[in-house]
Order: C-alpha cells, then structure tokens, then sequence
C-alpha cells in the first residue's frame, strides 16, 4: 500500500496545480481512479470553467457520511530555491521532496491508494471524497462545494481534513478573514482641504475606528478560548494612498484582517465598521463630492474551526489514532465550512505544517505510513458500521 501510495503522490505532484493554474487534469486522475473502483463521482466546475472540485462517494447514497477532504491546488515556487524540480518527486533519506507533498497531495495519494480497498469494505455509512480548488487562496472550492451539496440534499456527518498536521487531531483554529477597502475621495489643493475629500484622512479615520473594534474584541473572548490569543484579532496590514505634501489624495486602500475565534466577533465587526462609514464617514464625504465612495473587497473569507463537545469526528479520529486529545493550529483550513453544513470536522493527516508552502517541501515517508495506518482502521470500523 506504501508502494501504491508513493506512486500516486508521484503523479500527483507532477500535476502543476499552482492555484492560479487549472486543475481540470488532476481532478480528471482522481476521478479516474475513484471511478474505476466503483465510486459514485461527481465534478463540478467552478464559474470559469478552469478549475473544478471533486465529490465521490463509495456506499449508498444517503446522509451521515464520513468525508475525507484535501485540496488539489499548491502554492507557488516562484522566488523559491529548490534543490530539485518542485514538480517531480524525489525521494531521500525517507523523505519525498516536491511541492505539495506535505500540503497536501500525500493525505490524497493515501486516500487514494486506500480507495479499493474502502470500496470492498463500505457496508451502510458512505465515505465521499471531496478534493476541491483554490483552498491556498480563500477556500473558494471549498465554498462552493459546501453550496453544492446543501443544494442537492447530501448531508455527511463527518469530515476529516487531511491538512498537515503530523498525525496530531486538531478540533479548531481561527478564521481568516481578508478584506481591502478603497476610499474615493476628490483631489485639490493643499492649501483648500474644504474644497477636497482627503481620501487618506478618511481612510486613516476608519482605521482608527477599526483599532477602537480590536480592543473591543479582546473583552469579547468566550472563557474556554483554546487559541491563542483568545480573542479575535485584528490587522492592519497595509495602507496605501497620495503623492506628494500639497495634493489632497483622491484615492487611498486599505488591507486588513481579521481572525475569529467566533463568528459573532467578524459580524460584530463588520456592523459596526458599517455605520461607522453610512453614518460618519460618507455623509463627510459626499458633502463635498457626491461621488465619493467606500468599497470594501473581500480577499477571502475564511471561517473558524470551532472545537465543540460532541466532536463524532473526533470520537472516530481518536479511536482510530489511539489519541485521546486534540489541539488548536494556527492556520486556517476549509473545517469551518463543513462545520457550518452541521457537521463534525477535525484536521488530521501527514507531514508538517513547518514543511508547507517551503522551497524542498516534503512528507517523510514515516508519515504516510501512519496515515495509511489510521485509513486501514477507517476500512475496517467502515465494514462494521
Ligand atoms: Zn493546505
């Protein structure tokens, strides 16, 4: 199965599915595959027609599933060096080197090479396979795919996210939520600031309300926050707007975020930040100059993992991996979006997150062997269930 499993990563890392690039052929391999051992399997593209998430199931189709998730796309190795080609695996010193090995195209080579084997054992509860795009970039396949099946009815119940996590069960992490906002204001002279709309002032007068939402925030954590910290935070990550000394600037943008421990805490944020603009700021602005604006530009949206009690997917993970506790990450994965289909999600598969997104990103071969392991023990609790 050690064997099966480095081949396919093989062919897998060999597909340059960077996220700005299709990943229409690696989708078509896995859909290959997964059809040949009998899967139910589904492709479903996004907008542009480039890109697509994969949805299979192995069993009846009916609710309560157990889902195994991984994202096609990597990031990109441009400005990387690597001491090989990113996008053909090498093995070394039990280690196999190449972009996506340890995020995260072993835990679905490991999925994969396991599929037969599921497909024999799967009695009553189905097992689906959902491998989707652009997770690197905002979860937007993810987003869609949670859209897709709430459409068509399908309801699994639990969802195991094989991010790198060196085999660790984590129940949650933060969301992310990215966010630019542009400020149209009117040019005019230094000398006539009545006569102009500064945009960077206005976009220095939301940022100070945005400062004012942060410290909020820290009064706002839940008692048992597991993260740290335990309140929702704010960034400020970029500002940018105007020339020169005695030019009012028309244009300014902020880039920002934020990171949830709960979903209140960015609804809160996005409320108030809301009136704050309808009723402070724009009304200053188009005072002077109707046409003045405030967009806001969502980058990406990604939605906290939130550890809860009855954690099935945990129960099973644990049972599985002889674990008996689970932990919170700092990075952010699609769990929160299966989390708010109702189900039970937590992160567990091979390799480093200290690996991921690195110039010689690899999985050690001592990882995938612990996965298949895990995925063994999910074949046979599949065949009693
Ligand atoms: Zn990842």
């Amino acid at each position: 199965m050690l064997a099966r499993t480095k081949s396919i990563l093989s062919d897998l890392i060999a597909f340059p599915t960077v996220s700005v690039d299709s990943n229409l052929e690696m989708i078509a391999y896995l859909a290959q595959r997964l059809e040949d051992c009998g899967a139910q399997v589904d492709v479903m593209r996004d907008p542009s027609g480039r890109k697509a998430n994969l949805f299979a199931t192995l069993g009846p189709m009916c609710d309560g599933g157990i889902v195994l998730s991984g994202h096609s796309d990597v990031v990109p190795v441009t400005d990387q060096e690597w001491n090989s080609d990113p996008f053909e695996m090498i093995e070394r010193d039990g280690c196999l080197f190449g972009r996506g090995t340890c995020d995260m195209k072993g835990f679905i080579a490991a999925s994969l090479a396991m599929a037969p084997h599921f497909a024999a054992q799967v009695k009553d509860r189905p097992l689906h396979f959902a491998f989707t795009y652009d997770e690197e970039t905002g979860c937007l396949g993810a987003t869609q795919l949670v859209r897709d099946l709430k459409a068509r009815g399908i309801k699994p119940s639990v969802a195991l996210i094989g991010e790198p996590t060196d085999m660790r069960i984590i129940e949650g992490h933060k969301g992310c939520c990215e966010y630019s906002t542009h400020f149209q204001g009117l040019e005019g002279h230094g000398s006539a600031p009545d006569l102009g709309v500064n945009a960077v002032e206005m976009a220095v007068r939301y940022v100070a309300r945005l400062l004012e939402l942060s410290a909020d925030l820290k009064h706002k954590a839940p008692d048992n926050s597991p993260f740290v910290p335990p309140w929702t935070t704010v960034n400020i990550g970029a500002l940018h707007g105007g020339e020169v000394h005695n030019v009012i600037p028309a244009k300014a943008s902020v880039d920002w975020e934020m990171r949830p421990v709960q979903p209140e805490d960015a609804a809160y944020v996005k409320a108030a930040l809301k009136s704050h603009c309808d009723e402070v700021l724009l009304p200053a602005m188009r005072a002077v100059y109707p046409d003045a604006s405030i967009t806001t530009q969502t980058i990406g949206d990604v939605v906290g993992l939130i550890p809860t009690e009855d954690n099935e997917a945990f129960q099973i993970m644990s049972e599985l991996t002889g674990a008996n506790s689970a932990d919170v990450v700092a990075f952010s994965t699609e769990g929160g979006l299966f989390q708010t289909l109702g189900m039970d999600a937590v992160i567990c598969g091979p390799g480093s997150i200290a690996q991921a997104h690195k110039a010689d990103e690899f999985v050690t071969v001592d990882q995938l062997s612990q996965c298949l392991t895990m995925l063994d023990k999910l074949g046979v609790k599949l065949a009693g269930a």
